[in-house]
Parts: C-alpha cells; structure tokens; sequence
C-alpha cells in the first residue's frame, strides 16, 4: 500500500519530522499505550472520524470541551456568524461581556473576571494576583494536580507530565520550583503542617476540586472545607482550577457541587466551546489589582477573542439542569456497565466517576491520591486501550486521565462502548 493509501500513516511521518514527538501536546502521543497516534479528520456529536475513515465512539471530547458533542449546529453556526463579523477587531466586543454575564450568573462566585485564550495562562495569571494580594510567594498545590504549563506549576504535575513519567520539568530554575509546596491530594493534615511550618507566607493553595489529571479522583468528605477554613485563618487565598469541572460537574461546577465558594476561579475548556480560552475570576478586591485598574499586569492580544466567546455562550445556552442530569445519568450508566464487564471478566478495575468525568482503574481499591493512581496496572491499561481502539473507541491514550462523556452520548453510544469493553476486558 502506497502512503496516499493511508493518509493517517503519510500525516503522522510528517509530523513526526515537524513536531517534538509529531504532535502539539504531548497528551496527543500514544507513547503510553504502546500505539501509533491517531490523526482525526472530523467529529459528530459523539463520534470522531480518522484520517483512513475509521470512526469511533469518542471519549476524549476534546480534552473536555466537547460537552454538546462535537460539531453542534447552534455552536458551528454561533462561530460562523461572529467570525463573519471580523476575527480579531481589537477592542471590547459585546460578546465578551455575554458570556460573563452567564458565568457570573451561573458562579456568583466570579464577581469579576478576565478572559485569557488558555488554561494555563489563567492559572498563571491568578496565581501571580494572589501572590500580589497577599504579599507572600509561597504555592501550595497538590501531586498529580495539573494547572497548566506555567514554570511553578509543573512541579509534580499530573496529565502529560504524569503519562510520560516525567518528574517535573528541566528548565525550570530551582529558585521557582522551590516557591511550590507539593502536597498529597485528599490529606487534611499534611495541609495542617504545610501551614504550621509556613505560617503568614503561603500566597495561595490552587486545587482541583475533582482531580481529573491523574484520572478522577474525588475530594474526600471534608477535605475542601478543611483547604478553605485553612486559607480563611491564615489569610492566603484558596484558587479552585475549574478549567476542566467548570460547568461540566453542573453549571456552578464544583464548588457548586461541594458548597465551597473559593476566592479565585480558573476556567477553560466548556466556556469555549472549543475555542481557545482560559478565565480567571473572584473576588472583587482581589481581581481590582489587575491592570489598566491595579499593578498586576496581565494581556493577551487574543484575549476574548470573538469566536470563542460565540462558541462559548452558544454551549452555555444549551447546558440546562436537565442537560446535566442526562449527563449524570449517561455516565453512571456507563461506569456501572464497566464495572459489571470487568467483574464477569474476571479483571480487577475501579472506576471513580464524578458527573462526566470518569476513569478506569487497572487497580483494586478506588484511589484517593495520585501515589494510588499511579499504582496501577499500567499494561493492563495500554492493553485495554488498544482492544477498545480496534472495537471502535477512542480513550484518552493514557491511565491518568478522564474520559469526558458528551451529550451526544446517548444509549447507543453507550451499549456499543460496553459491548467493545466486555470483549476487551474478556481479551
Ligand atoms: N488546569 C486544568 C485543571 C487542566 O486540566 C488544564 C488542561 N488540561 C489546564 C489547567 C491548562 O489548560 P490549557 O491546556 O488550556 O492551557
């Protein structure tokens, strides 16, 4: 067979010789599953099609955005619209003040916000106002949390960092890794000490309220009630990372969810539509410390960028109460076949599920903190993986993350992906 014959084969040798690994995030390299990445072409709601016209069921959605589905209508028509009203204008956009108009109304806890074009950049940014509004320089952050690819932030970090077992990054000065306190997730008393022993110099404790790096982990009881009454007496403030739980877990995302209203929030992902863009927003003083109002400065040319405000009130438009119980439904049914497949198979799995996020396990026990993540049966995953890709569904290609499930993944969706499982874990 000629390349032209396999396009997906032809692209990947290209990119190969382009990109540091033949792709743009490292989450895209199938390295940790033992397969070739594959090259997709086209999404539909629940389904994403290859290079070679292969289609799958698709659980990466994006890496969370997806949460209607790929390509919905009111979100490809919203794009087209705006986009045919200029692409980057360069001033405010009555778009921008739309879309936090309904994330301040859906999070009251973002009494003002600002718009970036990723993730990273909003957890950057919030961090470095937390840090001016306290005066202090010290992070806390939690192993196997994954905040972006800000220098401080990296340190332990979960995702790509995580599949690739790369400890930390290189080239990253020690005088900064050495400003973050790496703690364990779902561990109130090592947040206890960290306190005692920082006492009035910790600036900010950033968290994912759901771990969703190192695949799902939920907060134990109490746990966050533990980090905000912590924050509250020593006076740093408590940043929630809810770039991937942001109106995924429900529209108040997690604090909703565990009743905790945090000082700073960051956001991606869903409030794009998938665009590119980032959030960060809380308290009031806080954020009047932000430039052209305060000293702290932060920009982005980009920033609020028409097409992605568009996609993202069109995503926020269609996320009602109802959209989030079918989600749950969705995906307790799912987590509950998966079990029920890997128990006639006779394979030991856990799968830890909050709302549409969810992950399988190879490990007996559900984890509580990224030592026990990585404690699993790494092959038995990459095996697993490979089985479903060949049943015709696609997983996030690593151990460590979630799967989001989509709208658009109705019942059928989901007796083919248990169908393709119970053959998997039987394989
Ligand atoms: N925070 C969390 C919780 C994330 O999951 C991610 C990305 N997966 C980020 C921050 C960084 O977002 P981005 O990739 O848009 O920079």
């Amino acid at each position: 067979m000629t390349l032209a014959q396999r396009p997906q084969a032809d692209t990947r040798e290209r990119a190969a010789g382009l990109f540091p690994g033949g792709v743009n995030s490292p989450v895209r390299a199938f390295a940790a599953v033992g397969a070739d990445p594959v090259v997709l072409v086209s999404g539909r709601g629940a389904h994403v099609r290859d290079a070679d016209g292969h289609e799958y069921v698709d659980y990466i959605g994006g890496w969370g955005p997806a949460i209607l589905g790929h390509a919905h209508p009111a979100v490809v028509d919203a794009v087209g619209a705006a986009a045919a009203a200029g692409l980057a204008l360069g001033a405010t956009n009555p778009l921008e003040v739309e879309l936090a108009e309904r994330i301040r109304a859906r999070m009251p806890s973002l009494e003002r916000l600002r718009f970036t074009s990723s993730g990273t950049e909003a957890v950057m940014s919030a961090i470095r106002v937390a840090r001016a509004a306290t005066g202090r320089e010290l992070v806390v952050k939690f192993a196997g949390g994954y905040h972006g690819h800000s220098d401080g932030l990296l340190v332990e970090a979960g995702s790509g960092v995580a599949t690739h077992g790369i400890p930390g990054s290189a080239g990253i000065p020690e005088a900064i890794a050495g400003l973050t306190i790496v703690l364990p997730f779902n561990d109130p008393m090592s947040v206890t000490q960290a306190f005692a022993a920082h006492a009035g110099r910790i600036a900010a404790v950033v968290i994912e309220p759901v771990a969703a790096n190192i695949g799902v982990i939920p907060p134990q009881d109490r746990f966050l009630e533990h980090l905000r009454a912590t924050c509250t007496a020593d006076g740093a403030l408590l940043v929630f990372d809810e770039v991937i739980t942001g109106f995924r877990l429900g529209p108040g995302g997690a604090q909703a969810r565990y009743g905790i209203r945090p000082d700073l929030t960051t956001l991606g992902k869903v409030i794009g539509g998938g665009m590119p863009i980032g959030a960060y927003g809380g308290r009031a003083d806080v954020m009047r410390l932000v430039a052209p109002e305060g000293p702290v400065y932060q920009a982005g040319t980009l920033a609020g960028h028409p097409l992605a405000m568009a996609a993202g009130i069109a995503t926020l438009d269609l996320l009602t109460e109802e959209s989030y119980l079918r989600l749950e439904s969705t995906s307790e049914a799912l987590a509950a076949g998966l079990e029920a497949a890997a128990a006639r198979a006779g394979r030991t799995v856990a799968v830890n599920r909050v709302g549409s996020l969810l992950t399988v396990f190879f490990r007996e026990g559900r984890p509580v903190d990224a030592a026990d993540a990585y404690a699993s049966d790494r092959e038995a995953f990459a095996r697993f993986f490979r089985a479903m890709l060949a049943g015709g569904v696609l997983l996030p290609p690593s151990p460590f993350e979630a799967w989001f499930v989509s709208l658009a993944h109705e019942e059928s969706e989901i007796e083919e992906t248990l169908d393709t499982a119970r053959r998997a874990f039987a394989s």
